[in-house]
């Protein structure tokens, strides 16, 4: 599929969605937030499902947790338009409360269509529920942020990397560090590809992984750090 023909297949999904009432989220929606971005992102963002601000505006990602995913994807050089960005969930939950199983069982299909557009390489996984959902596991985020997942999904092989949600880092600094961090080893994964964690041995292991981000202190984290398969 070339960009035009992926951005019409979107645009047809889309289409088709308006309207939808095949979950109880159509209820209290104002819009469905579809998605947004480059038809043919090699990296895909997915989140839980729109909030106030997305609702409203029909984008997600627009609020202040979407100016802080902005600003992580303008640290490892990228820009909102070169990636592709979702959520689990295409209505806005209701007081913003976690989308229950039967809302994400109704709406995945539509998210494992866009994917199966978009076709991925790295997919990033923002919070437990497009992490539990993609990378199919019950692990905690704690145990699985920052890591690779080698998966098939939609029919398209794909590199799941969950990070935490960046609505969780607003307040707390420590944890804006670790979605920092998580963002470097995201722009090793993406230059280097999957070979990077899988490099083993006193000679890869001293090699660079992160030739420039602004901030020195996170390059040198993770350069020191074995990164991860999982
Ligand atoms: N949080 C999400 O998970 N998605 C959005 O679109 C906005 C906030």
């Amino acid at each position: 599929m070339n960009t035009l023909d992926a951005a019409r297949a979107l645009g047809e999904l889309q289409a088709a969605l308006q309207g939808c009432t095949q979950c109880a989220l159509h209820r209290s929606r104002t819009k469905i937030v579809f998605g947004v971005g480059n038809p043919e992102a090699e990296l895909m963002f997915v989140g839980e499902g729109p909030g106030f601000h997305e609702d409203r505006q029909g984008e997600p990602f627009v609020g202040q947790a979407g100016r802080l995913l902005t600003e992580l994807l303008l640290g490892i050089g990228l820009t909102r338009d070169q990636v592709y960005i979702a959520n689990v969930v295409k209505c806005r939950p209701p007081e913003n409360r976690d989308p229950m199983p039967e809302e994400i069982e109704a709406c995945s299909p539509h998210l494992m269509a866009q994917i199966g557009i978009i076709r991925p390489r790295v997919i990033c996984t923002l919070g437990r529920h497009a992490t539990k959902l993609l990378a199919d596991t019950d692990l905690s985020m704690s145990a699985v942020h920052g890591k690779v997942k080698e998966r098939e999904v939609a029919g398209v092989p794909v590199l799941i990397f969950p990070v935490f949600h960046p609505a969780a880092a607003l307040y707390t600094p420590a944890n804006r560090r670790v979605l920092e961090e998580d963002f470097a080893k995201l722009r090793v994964l993406l230059e280097r590809g999957p070979e990077a964690w899988r490099a083993t041995g006193e000679e890869k292991a001293r090699e660079p992984l992160v030739e420039a981000v602004p901030d020195p202190s996170v390059n040198r984290k993770a350069q020191q750090e074995q990164l991860p398969l999982w």
